[in-house]
């Protein structure tokens, strides 16, 4: 397999699908850019070896056809700046317009192609729209992680049209080898930290890391619901009525797979779900009326740290409170500082989801864990167990 460490990009045009899917605000200015950010690093790799790059992206969700608010005009003058060089931009992604210009690039030059998604085919995974973007280069780098699992035309069709000169970039690369250690081979022993709101939104995620991990810790909002599957008094406290047997399930598998499932003992309950609450520390299963577990308690966290400062490999999706407010952080806040902790011992460290990673930039550990993955949808069903097309496509699978 090509990486883009070993392939000649000398006097190549290289076709690289990136994630421009940037915010902007009412001015269209952009409002963060963390995206375009990262994705220089392939970019200027590929100049730097005598190539040329055609940068394709999806932004936004137009809906028919090519939309002014969803232009890549909107980008093209920060890209440039970022990249510090002059990037020209395309009318459209595909036609002998866009092919003219794409063949008239020069070694070092840029060319940014309009918002894929300004043609329907993008999305459905045409195969004849994926031709047509593949005749405008030599070479096709696949570095848009967070659309990996779609099998849109540019993200995973086009391969076939690159059966020698495919590959990821450094963002891709970086976010599959960071998975893999974690879902194939995971330094022992292994422990997944699930936490957030809910058990429904997370269950696929804990049914497959049950083949994978020696110890599993749930936390946060979903522990209610297994509390009180087991008989337990729950006060307030959230709980998806619908998933008690789901949970039991759990535990069950549990047990046969001899995986150590770690739950909160002790809970810090609340009379408010309010930063003015009144609290209290009481068992998981004997919350008082009216009151809700909104924290883990000490003896939960002291559990929970043991087997994450003991850990070789850590997966942590989700927190394991109300960490948004102070209160209620504690848990949360423990939970990241004993993963620091072990990833200083030599452990792997990989957080991912939305709200672990807001967690992790709240207590200014990112510097800490070993890889933070911000992909969302594609790197939950890694998590899941799936096989992304994006990936797939350009390993030849
Ligand atoms: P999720 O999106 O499912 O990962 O859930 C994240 C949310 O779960 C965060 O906003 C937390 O505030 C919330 N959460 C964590 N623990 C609890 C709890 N014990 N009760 C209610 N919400 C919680």
């Amino acid at each position: 397999m090509q990486t883009i460490n070993t392939y000649n990009f000398k006097g190549k045009k290289a076709l690289i699908r990136v994630d421009f899917n940037v915010p902007l605000n009412e001015n269209f200015e952009i409002t963060d850019d963390t995206r375009i950010v990262a994705a220089i690093p392939t970019i200027k790799k590929i100049l730097a070896e005598g190539g040329s790059a055609i940068i394709m992206s999806h932004f936004g969700r137009p809906k028919d056809g090519p939309n002014p608010k969803y232009s890549m005009k909107h980008l093209v003058g920060h890209f440039s700046k970022l990249l510090g060089q002059e990037v020209k931009l395309a009318p459209d992604c595909i036609g002998a317009e866009v092919q003219a210009m794409a063949a008239e690039l020069k070694p070092g030059e840029v060319l940014l192609l309009e918002n894929l998604r300004f043609h329907k085919e993008e999305e459905k995974g045409d195969e004849t729209f994926a031709g047509e973007l593949a005749k405008l280069g030599d070479c096709w780098v696949n570095d848009a992680f967070g659309t990996a699992h779609r099998a849109h035309a540019s993200t995973a069709v086009m391969a076939k049209f690159f059966p020698n000169d495919k590959m990821f970039g450094y963002l891709v690369e970086s976010e599959v080898e960071s998975l893999d250690k974690v879902v194939s081979k995971p330094v022992r022993p292994m422990t997944a930290i699930m936490g957030g709101a809910k058990v429904s939104t997370k269950i696929t995620i804990i049914e497959n890391m049950l083949n994978k991990v020696d110890n599993l810790i749930l936390g946060g909002g979903m522990t209610f619901t297994f509390v009180k599957a087991n008989g337990g008094n729950i006060g307030n406290s959230l709980v998806e009525d619908d998933f008690l047997e789901m949970a039991l399930n759990i535990q069950k598998i549990a047990k046969e797979k001899g995986v150590n499932l770690v739950m909160a003992t002790d809970v810090v309950a609340a009379d408010a779900f309010s930063e003015e609450a009144n609290t209290q520390v009481v068992p998981a299963n004997a919350i008082p009326e009216g009151w809700m577990g909104l924290d883990a308690g000490p003896e939960s966290i002291a559990k929970f740290k043991e087997v994450i400062e003991n850990s070789g490999t850590i997966l942590w999706n989700g927190p394991v409170g109300v960490f948004e407010m102070d209160k209620f952080a504690v848990g949360t806040k423990a939970v990241g500082a004993a993963i620091v902790n072990a990833t200083k011992k030599g452990a792997f460290s990989l957080v991912g989801g939305g709200d672990s990673v807001a967690a992790v930039n709240k207590f200014g550990i990112a510097d800490g864990v070993s890889y933070i993955s911000t992909a969302g949808g594609a790197m939950l069903e890694t998590l899941e167990g799936k096989v992304l097309p994006g990936i797939a496509a350009v390993r030849g699978e």
